[in-house]
């Protein structure tokens, strides 16, 4: 399970830690590996429970890791206090461009490491994505804010409402400061490419998001069409359905296994009514004075000639159906804006997080493509580490693993046979 954390965090530690009724301690386990445990523990996508040895065949199921990050977030004393170790300052500076889980994970090691960082935030409120991606629902806004003052107690600066371009450029920011991390996510949403996508109630999904959690209410109407298999495509619909909508569909190309959502979501999703409507594609919104008025798909089948976990799904001829709907939503995933932010800067690099112009790198969903949050924290941590190096010279910081041999795994047979217990949850509060 720690191998399959993008950020390897000690889970067996930590959940000994609780066990024990130590949460305080297992928070600080968390914190050594991810910056946000109270976030991560409400919204990590945990590739760790796939890989958790109690959820093989006759294991019974997986340990659930993430809801215990939750549990010891929430658990710990009122008066727990992050204690971290700071290397002396080395008088360089760095300028973190985007405040999400990327951009925070640089300037929490870089503050760490002994340098000055300095975060430039387009909007309003620091936390990128996850301020304005995530459902408040699934999120609460006071817990990020408190784990993102936990990263900029450290001495690290922020600078809201500050865009690149208009406030300042990637030129300025070279010459005012020693480094340049630019970690801003994937915020380009990804166009159906359809017929009707322009027309009055066609949303893309995270312009979406944005809207809700900037506190507006987009119209959606009785019958809401979501296109879309990620997470966004379900925080989109729950927020619908939370807007007041009646009849929601998620449509899918695929078939659910192919979502790329975790069990509770599905779950969830199901549990406030919506329908996954599935191997269907759209092939043009319909509009009426210039505003949605139903959606054409056409039928899809997987192909049969490829490996099951590949299989691409494929237009039927003459498939095409309408369906009545008041609203479009293509959360379809986003792409970098590297054009917006510099069409010199290219070249990026994963593993040194270097970009083709000297001094200035890159973290995060920029680099990688739109991956998920714990990725992000893993890829800026690991960037910090690169700029110490480019500044310093030095490698200041290297991850020793210490093995020790055991003659049993402790496992016992019977934790087989205890059921993961599900997570509670409030009941849907309408916005309307
Ligand atoms: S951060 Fe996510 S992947 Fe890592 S241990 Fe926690 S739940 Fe698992």
């Amino acid at each position: 399970c720690q191998d399959a954390c993008p950020a390897k965090t000690n889970i067996p530690g930590y959940i000994r830690c609780i066990n024990e009724k130590r949460y305080g301690r297992a928070y600080e386990l968390n914190r050594g590996a991810n910056i946000l445990p109270g976030v991560l523990g409400r919204i990590c996508s945990r590739p760790c429970e796939s890989a958790c040895r109690h959820g093989e065949p006759d294991n019974g199921e997986s340990v659930g890791i993430c809801h215990l990050k939750r549990g010891c977030a929430d658990l710990k004393s009122p008066m727990h206090r992050i204690v971290e170790g700071l290397y002396s300052p080395t008088g360089k500076t760095v300028a973190v461009v985007g405040s999400g889980p990327a951009g925070l994970a640089v300037a929490h090691d870089l503050a760490i490491l002994g340098h000055k960082a300095v975060i430039f935030e387009t909007m309003e409120k620091p936390g990128g994505m996850l301020m304005y991606g995530i459902p408040e629902f699934r999120l609460p806004r006071d817990l990020l804010m408190l784990e993102i003052n936990n990263v900029l107690r450290l001495g690290v600066d922020l600078k809201t409402s500050q865009t690149i371009g208009s406030d300042f450029s990637l030129a300025s920011l070279q010459e005012d400061y020693d480094a340049v991390v630019v970690a801003t996510g994937c915020m380009k949403p990804r166009r159906l490419g359809i017929e009707g996508e322009d027309l009055e109630n066609v949303y893309h999904g995270l312009d979406f998001m944005k809207e809700i959690n900037a506190g507006q209410m987009p119209f959606v109407g009785n019958n809401v069409a979501v296109i879309g298999a990620g997470f966004t495509a379900v925080d989109c619909a729950r927020s619908a359905v939370r807007l007041g909508a009646v009849d929601v569909k998620i449509n899918i190309r695929k078939t659910i296994e192919y979502m790329r959502i975790d069990e509770t979501e599905k779950h969830e999703a199901r549990f406030e009514g919506i329908v996954t409507h599935t191997l269907v594609q759209p092939s043009r919104i319909l509009g009426t004075e210039g505003k949605v008025s139903g959606i054409e798909f056409v039928r899809t089948r997987l192909d049969p000639m490829d490996e099951p976990s590949f299989r691409v799904s494929v237009p039927i001829k003459n498939s095409e159906f309408i369906i009545p709907c008041d609203s479009v939503i293509a959360a379809l995933g986003q792409t970098p804006d590297i054009d917006d932010l510099s069409p010199g800067l290219g070249g990026m690099e994963k593993e040194s997080h270097l970009t083709s112009v000297d001094g200035v790198f890159a973290a995060g969903d920029f680099v990688t493509g739109a991956s998920d949050v714990i990725s992000a924290i893993a890829g800026g941590r690991q960037c910090a580490h690169a700029i110490d190096e480019y500044l310093t010279g030095l490698t200041r910081k290297q991850k020793v693993v210490r093995l020790e041999s055991h003659a049993s795994t402790d496992r016992l047979r019977s934790y087989d046979f205890i059921k993961k217990i599900q997570m509670n949850t409030i009941d849907i509060e309408r916005l309307h």
